[in-house]
């Protein structure tokens, strides 16, 4: 069916009357300052995530309304009120405090989406502690390498993950000083060489004073993939609590009487910003369920839970509509008002299924680890161009850029200012939750930046209305069912399976999850490509990596193809696969 390239908003499609109504008057009417004003701010200037997220709530009248409200299959719900909510967090800072670890230490949490993740964030960041939610379907090899980078003094898990994926690799930690498990079965952790949670916290005292951090003190560090082996560690300061309040009212439009529900897990940025963050300062109540997609359940959570807004990710609209309409049609969602996306391209057949199938359009956005908060989006505040990611937000200015030279160090580069031409994206710097630094890297963030421009990677065109529309990234940065995965690592991996010569990792395009992790290998003398080796070798990688990270196919080649300086030609690998033009091939090994 021909669908019209605009979805237009009318009053009828606001439940509640939107904080943003006029595009251009909006952004105009708008500074960082002004923002910051919703906000309370500690004595003598500062600011802290976690007081203004929760303390702030918990002494109004919104201390007994539900902050967050836990589901899972097999467990009982469990409700945090926002006074409750402060009581834990103060517990957990104090458990923080007596274990000697305090302002600028950094604590590592890897946990499924339990209650005991969220107060450990909140009540670190009170404490003053960097914090790193670890997404906990990542392998021993994942989880070990960024508690190396981030040299982590504590960590909080489970004590099946500790079993599973950290007792045996903990000597690659030595800085961990304290592991703090939580038992899965509600009762007391024993592991040797580690604390329990529940104990520590029982013996806690639950009032606390938030330690004064300032705008521009580590709050975050969130670990990104890029093309090299190294994951790479984006510092977020306590001051990106203005973008983190500003976007979810503007973005998300969130109201203090919604039933919110951000389906990312904290492991990832979203799951953090707009799973944790940006919700409670708004004082909604958030819902937050620990199982994996499953369509059946997630309909019947957004009808029963009555949800207003639901922010959640392009892979899991497409397996709804996967799903079929059939499912759809035995739920009701009258409560929903509002519904937006983010991480990767979102289809405009999927912006229609949402108008079609849950009666609203669904809202695009981007952003990315490094911007901290939602930049570029679709808001109730303008119609919407299905496939576009929307216009910049209130104290956001994006532009297109090309660069003078491909390698220039530092970039330099031209604003193009013609309307439909593809360059990088680039926004203005200066906004609040801009991350600060890749850790133990300057060279590489300092290669981010041209003036006062942010590169962001991505590849992408503006058009005439100012809307955005995303073509690729200018990198080899796998995106697979939202998640950034690093080619390099999933290499290094797989070249330490024994039959491994080299390998080469390409993202290769799918329709449901975006792209797949495929693996090109070649094999050391005395190997044979078959399928049991195949087997074994995707093996050794799920192990290692988890099945998050691991290839999901791969395929044996004699050689792969190289630069002359010996690097493996991903861009090359790809192109055969999708049997694209070979490009320039140039400094191709052997080449012309
Ligand atoms: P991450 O840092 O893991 O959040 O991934 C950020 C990257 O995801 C961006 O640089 C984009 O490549 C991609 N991305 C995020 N949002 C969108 C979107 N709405 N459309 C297309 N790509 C997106």
């Amino acid at each position: 069916m021909e669908r019209p390239p605009v979805i237009h908003k009318t009053a009828a499609d606001f439940r509640l009357p939107p904080h943003w109504t006029d595009y251009q008057g909006g952004r105009s009417a708008f500074s960082w300052d002004a923002a910051r004003g919703g906000l309370r701010g500690l004595p003598g200037g500062g600011l802290n995530i976690g007081f203004e997220a929760v303390d702030r709530h918990a002494e109004t009248a919104l201390r007994d309304q539900t902050a967050l409200h836990f589901v899972a299959r097999n467990s009982p719900a469990v409700d945090l009120s926002y006074g409750e909510l402060a009581r834990q967090t103060n517990r957990f800072a104090n458990v923080l405090q007596g274990l000697g670890v305090g302002k600028g230490d950094r604590l590592f949490v890897l946990a499924g989406r339990i209650p005991e993740l969220y107060l450990a964030v909140l009540g670190a960041l009170k404490n003053g502690t960097v914090v790193t939610p670890l997404f906990s379907a990542f392998g021993p090899e994942p989880i070990a390498k960024r508690i190396q980078l981030g040299a982590g003094q504590v960590l909080v898990t489970t004590d099946s993950l500790y079993r599973r994926k950290v007792k045996l690799w903990r000597q690659q930690m030595p800085t961990l000083r304290h592991v703090l498990l939580v038992a899965e079965d509600g009762g007391i952790s024993n592991e040797p060489d580690t604390l329990d949670w529940a104990t520590l916290m029982a013996a806690a005292p639950d009032t606390f004073t938030t330690v004064p951090t300032q705008p521009d003190d580590p709050a975050l560090l969130h670990f990104t993939s890029g093309t090299t082996g190294t994951p790479k560690g984006a510092l977020h300061v306590h001051g990106a609590v203005v973008t983190h309040y500003a976007t979810g009212r503007y973005a998300l439009d969130l109201h203090p009487q919604d039933r919110y529900w951000c389906t990312a897990d904290p492991g990832w940025v979203t799951g953090t910003s707009y799973g944790i963050i940006a919700p409670l300062l708004q004082g909604v109540n958030s819902l937050i369920d620990r199982e994996e997609f499953d369509a059946q359940r997630w309909y019947t959570l957004l009808e029963q839970e009555g949800i207003t807004v639901w922010y959640t990710a392009p892979t899991a609209i497409r397996m709804l509509m996967k799903a079929g309409v059939a499912l759809a049609d035995q739920h009701r969602w009258p409560a929903l008002r509002f519904v937006a996306s983010v991480g990767e391209p979102l289809n405009p057949e999927a912006v229609w299924w949402g108008k079609e199938v849950l009666g609203l359009p669904i809202h695009d956005n981007w952003w990315q680890t490094e911007t901290g908060g939602i930049m570029i989006a679709n808001t109730p505040a303008f119609d919407i161009k299905p496939g576009s990611m929307g216009r910049p937000l209130p104290g956001i200015e994006a532009c297109i850029v090309e660069h003078l030279e491909a390698e220039d160090e530092p970039p330099r580069v031209r604003v193009i200012d013609r309307p439909d031409v593809e360059g990088e994206l680039a926004l203005k710097a200066g906004w609040p939750s801009m991350f600060r630094g890749y850790l133990n890297n300057e060279a590489r963030y300092r290669k981010c930046f041209a003036g006062d421009l942010y590169l962001t990677g991505d590849l992408a065109r503006v058009d005439a209305d100012g809307y955005y529309w995303f073509v690729g990234r200018a990198d080899d940065v796998i995106k697979s069912a939202g998640h950034l995965i690093g080619p390099f690592e999933v290499e290094s991996v797989l070249m330490e399976h024994p039959a491994v010569a080299e390998a080469g990792v390409i993202g290769k395009p799918d329709p449901m999850v975006g792209e797949v992790v495929k693996a090109f290998v070649s094999l050391k003398d005395g190997y044979a490509p078959g399928e049991a080796l195949r087997l074994d070798i995707m093996a050794h990688a799920r192990k290692r990596l988890g099945a998050a990270v691991a290839p999901k196919e791969i395929a044996f080649l004699p050689t792969l193809p190289r630069t002359r300086s010996g690097k493996i030609m991903r861009r090359l690998l790809k192109a055969r696969e999708l049997g694209l033009p070979e490009g320039d091939t140039s400094t191709l090994e052997g080449g012309a």
